[in-house]
Parts: C-alpha cells; structure tokens; sequence
C-alpha cells in the first residue's frame, strides 16, 4: 500500500491540537483588561495589523502574539498604560505558553494509522521552543520520524523538506486545517492536500483563492481526522 505515497505530513495546531481556540480565550482576557481603556474591536482590529506588520520579524506563534499584544497596547493607551497592565499582558501570554495540549478528536488514531505504512512527519510553524514543547506533550511524539518547524509554510519549505526526508513532492501527502499554509504550497508543487477544517481560522490563515485550491485535482477534505487512514489508502492505490 505505497504506491502513490512517501511521506506523510500532519500540520500541528488546529490540526492534531486546540490552538486557534485558545488564542481566542486569550484574546478575550486582553479585551477585558484593556476595557476601561479601548474599545474591544477596535483592539481586535489594531492587533491583526500590528500582527501583519510584525510577522517579518516576529514570525508565529505565542511569544509573538504577546509582543504584539504590548505594542497595541501602548499604541491604544499611550502612557497611560501601566507597568501592572504590561505584566498582566505577559502573565496571560505565558499562560497560554503554558496551555495543555488538548488533541483534536481522532488526532492519534489518524498518526498512528497513517505511520504504519508510510513515514510520518510534523510539519509546523510558530516558536520552535514552543512547537517542541508541545510535540512532548501530546504524546505523539515517537510516531513522528521527523518534526520540522519551519519559518513560512511556503512551497520552498515543503521542498526543502521533502529533500530532507528524499522524496519526489508529488508523493508528499500534507494533512491541515489551513488552505493558505497546508494545502495551497503543496498542491503548486504537485503534492496532495488533505484539508481538515478547524472550527475557528486566524484572520491571516485566509487563502487568497480560496476557489482555485478546492479546485485542485490533489486536494481533499475531510469533515473529521478519524477518515484519515482511509483517506490515505484510497490515494496510495490511486
Ligand atoms: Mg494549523
């Protein structure tokens, strides 16, 4: 059962585990703390920008979501925001540093079943200190035969990733929540896409062309990771 299929990539928040939701529980807390002083969408939307603007620099994931969280706030407040709103700004960011890594249902079901037949590999973005983290805690771990945390899910990176691991992309499968990140550099490099949609999608996760990714020949989607296994057989006989 390997025809068509070398290397199995799974996508990690939103994908095998709660990520989205929890940054929306954090952003709630901010809204709360900074009530008195601004108005809750406006702080939402003066924090996507300042996201946008920072990822060059930033890149993903937690630490930088804080960093961005403080320059809104002194953007919003100017000196009036004070020393205890700045450490409480950095206590709910380590918090959700902290978080426990709650799998998505069928998460392990669908590594394990896929690393029975193919080798398995994680493929994500965000802190790298986080991201290992995270890998430990979910107890996924030893399914994986590689973990790479990358900077932009960009089809370079795929490609890199596949020469990493020495296969062809267009037997490269990528299992994620995300059109932007997990299916539409894949597909440009003639690999498959499996979209498993999550309940909520961080603004800059949007696809451009939605439309021409769904379009695909090599993409598929699926309503729940417990059809990944035979998801991946029907694609390795194809
Ligand atoms: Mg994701």
């Amino acid at each position: 059962m390997t025809a068509m299929i070398d290397l199995v990539a799974f996508d990690g928040d939103d994908t095998l585990w709660h990520s989205e939701s929890e940054f929306a529980v954090t952003q709630q807390k901010l809204r709360s703390l900074l009530e008195e002083h601004c108005d809750p969408a406006e702080l939402d939307a003066r924090l996507i920008d300042a996201e946008r603007g920072n990822l060059e620099l930033y890149g993903y994931g937690a630490k930088a979501f804080t960093l961005s969280v403080i320059e809104t706030a002194v953007e919003l407040l100017g000196d009036r925001l004070t020393g205890a709103d700045v450490r409480a700004i950095l206590d709910i960011g380590k918090e959700l540093l902290r978080h426990p890594v709650a799998l998505l249902d069928g998460a392990a079901e669908a590594v394990a079943g896929a690393a029975e037949h193919w080798p398995v590999v994680l493929v994500t973005k965000g802190d790298l200190f986080h991201q290992e983290s995270k890998v430990a805690r979910s107890g996924l771990g030893d399914l994986f035969s590689g973990v790479e945390i990358v900077g932009e899910k960009d089809p370079a990176a795929y490609e890199r990733v596949c020469r990493r691991h020495g296969i062809a992309p267009d037997r490269l499968v990528m299992i994620g929540n995300s059109l932007r990140s997990d299916a539409a550099p894949v597909l440009d490099l003639g690999g498959w896409a499996v979209h498993v949609p999550y309940e909520l999608t961080w603004e800059l996760e949007q696809a451009d062309d939605e439309a021409k990714v769904r379009s695909a020949p090599r993409f598929r989607e699926l309503g729940s990771l417990a059809d990944v296994p035979a998801l991946l057989s029907t694609i390795a006989t194809d």
